[in-house]
């Protein structure tokens, strides 16, 4: 006997048959999403989930929405789902803590892939974006022509006009401006420039990556210099590009998979060495490689093999074989940990290990010190409330230590850091961990006179 279908039956069929899955490629992995167990226990890591209390806005509520899409409850284009799978930060607090291994990075990454395949968008807004992610991430030649402009810009004077006059705040651009820090240096070009200890005992090759090159150019110098005092001959492959984690956390894969494929021909050409980091944030995109080019015949392997030689620079000298620094710095610092640095690559100890070992130098430790800052990649430009929450949290905590200087491992953090202390009124400055290691072991004259050569007690294995 045929069974009877109510006209609400036939409805609910009608709606599910034109709901939105997941569907094409880059879909999240159906495996991963049964992982998780509802436990909660991520809830209290999750910055979005304290800011607002409400469950949706927690790693449980936003995986069971990721469920809800790939089952066909829910639709993909639904606002809700849009909203969640961007408001939160992607800082992998919830991965860290999971007691049942839930990939949450790959799976959130996977999401906005989908928003963005099938997400319809005014043409504005595409244009927006091609001029706001291509231009300056594609190709590090045009990165660098825009930070000389900014330097020149800085330089000129018409930074503190604009300031002065109020033009800025009026084209929206005071955030912006404040954000980023006076660039000092001229770029660090890949290919031109190495450090060479006579004593080397170990090779190593540095990730000069887009902002750090650029803007934070003394940064990766700074990083060259400790690394040959801890006898690594170092040089930066040239023709290495961005490693593409703004395309990642933006969903847009082929554009990461086209520099991915790139960094891997530029250090496969120059051996076998570590492929050292200075930016959190990179190091746990390179360290992804093989799972961005797992469906890539031509490139999987050599994916992973590049993925292998990958070290953050606190990694690879924050171990009881670091050479002792021998200039004291007595000043008081405290440590912001990079959210790709703590809970991506679950670095924790190797950058306080490394701090430990200036002579004079005090660390204080500030709460929350690995609760997201707010910077997230483009987030605290495009999500500035949320962002503007965590990063006057973050400049409490500072406050509270007392420090003069707040140590951080990622460029994202540094500018997120530096404007919401500003925003603040509290004078602290933002240093990276190379920076002040550099300045401990004597800094650019050391290296200069060559003292590095004979300061090192121990060498690296
Ligand atoms: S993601 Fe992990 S910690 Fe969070 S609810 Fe699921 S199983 Fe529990
Ligand atoms: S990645 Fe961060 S913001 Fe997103 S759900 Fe996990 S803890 Fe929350």
């Amino acid at each position: 006997m045929a069974i009877q279908t109510s006209p609400f039956d036939q409805l609910v069929k009608e709606a599910s048959r034109n709901m939105r899955g997941f569907s094409g490629k880059d879909t999240p992995d159906d495996t991963l999403l049964q992982d998780c167990v509802h436990c909660g226990m991520c809830l209290p890591t999750c910055p979005t989930y304290r800011l607002t209390g409400n469950e949706a806005s927690s790693p449980r509520g936003r995986l069971w929405m990721m469920k809800a899409v790939a089952d066909g409850r829910m639709d993909l284009l639904d606002p809700a789902f849009d909203e969640q799978m961007y408001q939160c930060l992607n800082c992998r607090a919830c991965e860290a803590v999971c007691p049942s291994g839930v990939q949450y990075g790959p799976l959130v990454e996977a999401s906005r892939a989908q928003l963005e395949q099938h997400r319809p968008r005014p043409r504005w807004q595409r244009v927006a974006r091609s001029v706001g992610m291509r231009l300056p991430f594609d190709d590090i030649r045009r990165m660098r022509a825009l930070t000389g402009g900014l330097r020149l810009y800085q330089r000129s004077g018409l930074s503190a006009v604009l300031q002065r006059t109020g033009v800025l705040k009026r084209l929206g651009l005071e955030t912006l401006e404040a954000m980023v820090p006076p660039v000092r240096e001229r770029p660090l070009v890949s290919g031109r420039e190495s450090w060479q200890p006579e004593d080397a005992t170990a090779t190593a090759h540095l990730f000069n990556g887009c902002v750090m090159s650029t803007v934070f150019s003394g940064v990766n110098r700074a990083a060259g210099r400790v690394l040959a005092h801890n006898g690594y001959a170092t040089d930066v492959p040239a023709t290495q590009q961005c490693c593409g984690a703004l395309y990642v956390h933006a969903g847009m894969m082929d554009e990461a998979r086209r520099l991915a494929r790139i960094n891997i021909d530029a250090f496969e050409r120059d051996g076998n060495g570590a492929i050292v980091v200075t930016a959190a944030g990179c190091g746990a995109a390179l360290k992804e490689y093989d799972h961005l080019l797992a469906d890539d015949a031509d490139y999987r392997d050599r994916a992973s093999s590049f993925a292998e030689r990958v070290v953050d620079l606190t990694e690879l000298v924050g171990t009881d074989r670091l050479v002792q620094p021998t200039v004291s710095a007595s000043q008081q610092v405290t440590y912001q940990e990079p959210c790709h640095l703590a809970h991506a690559q679950r670095i924790t100890q190797q950058p306080r290990t490394m701090l430990g070992s200036v002579p004079g130098l005090e660390l204080t430790e500030m709460r929350e010190s690995s609760l997201c800052c707010g910077s997230a990649g483009i987030y605290n430009i495009i999500r500035r409330e949320m962002a503007d929450d965590l990063g006057d949290r973050k400049a409490q905590h500072i406050k509270d230590t007392g420090a003069g200087v707040v140590v951080t491992a990622n460029p994202g953090c540094a500018m997120q850091l530096r404007t919401s202390l500003n925003r603040n009124n509290i004078n602290a400055e933002v240093r990276h961990i190379a920076e002040i290691l550099d300045d401990a072991y004597g800094g650019e004259r050391a290296a200069r006179d060559g003292t590095w050569a004979f300061q090192r007690a121990t060498p690296p294995t």
